[in-house]
């Protein structure tokens, strides 16, 4: 799907200025617009799409630019910063380890790298008690993909080898990730299908109506796959485009098929983990243990770092130097995540994101009520919400009042990400898990006002 692009021209905007948000200038800001207008001249076009603001500084739920403006902070920068923006304890974790002179260590070993799989190790439930450490979503999806085709492999020969996993599901960008997507025009690239990558619908009672588990089953048969030639079934724990679980019976019924038919359950927590849901992991919803579980985002507050969780099985099928990535518990990295998962505890942040979760529900079906029909569907759990948007009276999705919804909340103060390639027209509301009660409301009532005000 082809983003369109925030046009580069100072608006005068009214001015803002409350307790979250601070307005003062033009929007773009003059001063900013040579500056955007290179990244826009000297990058992949790919990395644009996003409002045309400057991000200098960041202090727990907002966002400063260099020119006095303050924005309320609802992306967490892609669901990354749950623990805040600028974390001082982030910040001194990473300058400690730099000023050691410690910041690449490949898989030599490091006291750090000791520490923080400790502690994720211990967030985690049994058998889910081994570690691999990477760098990206993409590559941890890509991981556990691979173990479950070697899996396969093992037990059941080449033939064994089919990955199951949803409609409108997102697992990363790269080769192995787009094709257990489920966007067909996110996979176009490929130039064709490929047998072993097989989608069904997500439950998710919106735009699959029947939740029953029979779906998983019948839509299997009807592509003509054999159950027994299933090497792994993944999904995202909620579907990121559009913050919706799957039913608790659906997921357990799945855990079920996947012991029956000796495939790999491996749930990507790539958005959910560490709190996002309300629940330290998204599966905890369930009263299911998965087989392997893809981390990311969340994991270290912003530096890149990502793993793998499983069982001993799984995770010792590869022998040492047989599974590598280059900056793999990279010591700056792993000390960033383990003073971020630290302040997720310390502060209770995952149980801030359950007290919340009613209040940003009541915040989408308000928004929802006051579009007037512009947003057809809303869903919410914990701290992340979607609301998608519909061309009035029809199903039709409707980009351009989205897009007219992240740039209005911009000029109000509130930072929203512009809706990319991902699910279509549904914006995404997921502030930092620190986020207080006032001030969600405060962002909220902001978008509800622009809901009641987009055009016809
Ligand atoms: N899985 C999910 C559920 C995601 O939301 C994302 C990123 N949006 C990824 C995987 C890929 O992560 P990354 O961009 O770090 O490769």
């Amino acid at each position: 799907m082809a983003t369109k692009e925030f046009p580069l021209v100072p608006e005068s905007v009214a001015p803002v200025k409350t307790k979250y948000r601070t307005i003062c200038t033009q929007i773009p800001v003059p001063e900013s617009i040579s500056l955007l207008e290179k990244l826009r001249d000297l990058e992949s076009r790919s990395m644009g799409g996003q409002p045309p603001v400057i991000w200098d500084r960041g202090e727990d739920f907002t966002i400063y630019d260099p020119y006095g403006n303050k924005w309320l902070d609802f992306s967490s920068g892609v669901l990354v910063t749950s623990s805040g923006h600028g974390r001082p304890e982030i910040v001194k974790a990473i300058q400690e380890m730099a000023g050691r002179g410690m910041y690449h260590a490949y898989c030599f070993a490091t006291e750090i790298r000791v520490k923080l799989i400790e502690k994720l190790t211990s967030m985690l439930p049994a058998p889910l008690k081994r570690v691999f450490l990477l760098t990206t979503g993409s590559e941890a999806t890509e991981c556990c993909i691979k173990l479950a085709r070697t899996r396969g492999l093992q037990i059941g020969g080449k033939k064994k080898s089919i990955l199951v996993t949803f409609e409108n599901g997102f697992h990363g960008r790269t080769m192995g990730a787009q094709l257990a997507g489920g966007s067909p025009a996110l996979k176009s690239w490929l130039g064709g299908e490929d047998s072993r990558f097989v989608q069904v619908p997500f439950p998710d009672g919106f735009r699959q109506e029947n939740i029953d588990f029979e779906v998983f089953e019948s839509s299997l048969s009807e592509k003509g796959i054999n159950s027994d030639d299933v090497c792994g079934v993944m999904s995202e724990t909620y579907q990121g485009c559009n913050a919706t679980l799957m039913p608790k019976q659906y997921a357990q019924a799945l855990r079920k098929w996947c012991d029956e038919h000796k495939a790999v359950l491996i749930f990507d927590e790539v958005q959910a983990g560490f709190g996002r849901t309300g629940k330290p992991f998204g599966f905890m919803h369930y009263g299911i243990v998965p087989d392997l579980v893809a981390c990311g985002k969340g994991l270290s507050g912003g530096m890149p770092a990502s793993a793998v969780l499983g069982t001993d099985e799984l995770m010792d099928m590869y022998g040492p130097g047989e599974m590598t990535s280059t900056h793999s518990a990279n010591p700056i990295c792993a000390a960033a995540a383990l003073a971020n998962l630290e302040v997720i505890e310390r502060e209770s942040l995952v149980e801030n994101a359950a007290k919340l979760d009613p209040v940003l529900a009541d915040g989408c079906r308000r928004i929802t009520e006051a579009s007037k029909g512009k947003v057809g569907h809303w869903a919410a759990i914990g701290l992340v919400g979607a609301l998608q948007f519909i061309k009035r009276g029809t199903s039709e999705p409707d980009p351009e009042s989205a897009w007219e919804m992240v740039r209005q909340a911009v000029q109000k103060g509130v930072m929203l990400f512009a809706p990319v390639g991902v699910g279509g027209c549904a914006i995404k509301i997921n502030p930092p898990l620190t986020i207080t009660e006032d001030a969600l409301l405060d962002g909220l009532s902001v978008l509800e006002e622009i809901a009641g005000s987009l055009p016809v």
